[in-house]
C-alpha cells in the first residue's frame, strides 16, 4: 500500500479478530479509526488479531482484508498477523518474568471459582492471588500472570472521558500466557501497539474494560501510552451489542456506499440527503472532507 507523509505523527490502526466476517459494528470501528487517522494526515495500519487461533476461522483474515478493500479502505505498511508474532510475545513475557512482574500460576478454573470472592469487570471472577508468592509444593505452572498494583490505573479517553479501574480489585493479577499455551489478547495487543508505534487507538467501547490492563502492561514494558478514543458500540433494539453471537449480518460490498453512509450517521456525522444515491468514492470524499470527531456520541452503546 501507498506510503504517505506524516503531518502530525499520527498512526492509527484497525485490529479485527478473524472469528467471523466484518459486521456493521466492525465497519463502524474501521470507519471511525480510518477517518480519525486520515483527517489528521495520519497513517492507518491493519492488524489481524488471530492470536486466539482456535476461535478464528480459516481464511477469515483474508476475507476481512478483501472486504476492507472492497469498501475502499487503503492501509499503510504490511498487515501484521498476530499468529506470526509468537517470538515477540515470548520475549515480552520473558522480560516481565525476569523483572519479577510475571509469575507462574497453577490454579485451574474450578480452583479459582472455589476461592475467588470478588466479581471481575468482565463478568468472571477477580483472581484471588493464590500463586502470587510462589507455587505450593507439588504444583506446576499452568499459566503466567502479571502482578497488578493496588491502585487505580486510569487515562482520559477522548470520547468517553475518564476511564480507569482499581486493577487489584476489579480484575486481579491477569493472564499473559494461557493454560492452553496461547498468549493472551492483552499481551499481544500491547506488544503490537508498541511495535507498530501506534499513537492513537480508536476502537469500540466493548474494549473499555480491557484498557486499564493494557495501560498497566504498557507501564511494565516501558511502552508509551497511546491516546484512546472508544466509539459507541452498535446495539440492537434489545440493547445487546451487535456481534457474531447475536448473529449480526456480514457487511456486503455490493451495498458499500449505503453501509458506509449508515456507519457515518451512526458516528454522528451530518450526512447530507443528496449523498443517498452517491457512489462509494463520492461518499469517501465527503467523509474525508467533513469528518468531525467531536460529533461522535459520548456513549458506550447506541441502539440502531
Ligand atoms: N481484536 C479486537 C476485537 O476485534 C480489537 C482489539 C483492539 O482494537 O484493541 O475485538
Amino acid at each position: 500500500m501507498r506510503e504517505r507523509m506524516l503531518v502530525a505523527g499520527y498512526r492509527g490502526r484497525f485490529a479485527p479478530s478473524p472469528t467471523g466476517p466484518l459486521h456493521f459494528g466492525s465497519l463502524v470501528a474501521a470507519v471511525g479509526s480510518y477517518l480519525d487517522a486520515r483527517s489528521q494526515g495520519g497513517e492507518w495500519l491493519v492488524r489481524i488479531e488471530d492470536v486466539d487461533a482456535p476461535r478464528c476461522q480459516p481464511g477469515m483474515g483474508d476475507t476481512i482484508l478483501r472486504s476492507l478493500d472492497a469498501f475502499g479502505f487503503t492501509w499503510d505498511r504490511e498487515v501484521l498477523w498476530q499468529s506470526r508474532r509468537g517470538e515477540a510475545y515470548a520475549a515480552a513475557l520473558e522480560q516481565l518474568k525476569q523483572r519479577g512482574l510475571a509469575y507462574a500460576c497453577a490454579c485451574s478454573r474450578k480452583e479459582i471459582a472455589d476461592s475467588a470472592t470478588r466479581p471481575a469487570v468482565d463478568g468472571g471472577l477477580a483472581y484471588p492471588g493464590t500463586c502470587r508468592h510462589g507455587l505450593a509444593p507439588g504444583r506446576s505452572a499452568r499459566a503466567w500472570r502479571l502482578r497488578v498494583p493496588d491502585e487505580r490505573i486510569a487515562t482520559v479517553d477522548r470520547i468517553q472521558g475518564e476511564l480507569g479501574q482499581h486493577l487489584a480489585e476489579d480484575v486481579g493479577d491477569f493472564v499473559l500466557l494461557r493454560a492452553d499455551g496461547l498468549f493472551a489478547y492483552q499481551l499481544a495487543v500491547t506488544v503490537d501497539d508498541q511495535f507498530q508505534q501506534i499513537s492513537d487507538i480508536v476502537r469500540g467501547a466493548d474494549l473499555l474494560d480491557s484498557t486499564p490492563r493494557q495501560l498497566w502492561l504498557q507501564h511494565c514494558l516501558g511502552a508509551p501510552t497511546p491516546a484512546y478514543a472508544h466509539l459507541p458500540v452498535v446495539a440492537n433494539a434489545a440493547g445487546e451489542k451487535l456481534s457474531k453471537q447475536t448473529r449480526a449480518a456480514a457487511i456486503d460490498p455490493a451495498q458499500a456506499a449505503p453501509q458506509l453512509l449508515a456507519a457515518l450517521r451512526f458516528l454522528g456525522q451530518p450526512v447530507p440527503e443528496e449523498l443517498a444515491r452517491a457512489s462509494l468514492a463520492e461518499v469517501w470524499t465527503w467523509a474525508l472532507a467533513h469528518w468531525d470527531s467531536a460529533r461522535i456520541p459520548r456513549q458506550r452503546a447506541v441502539a440502531i
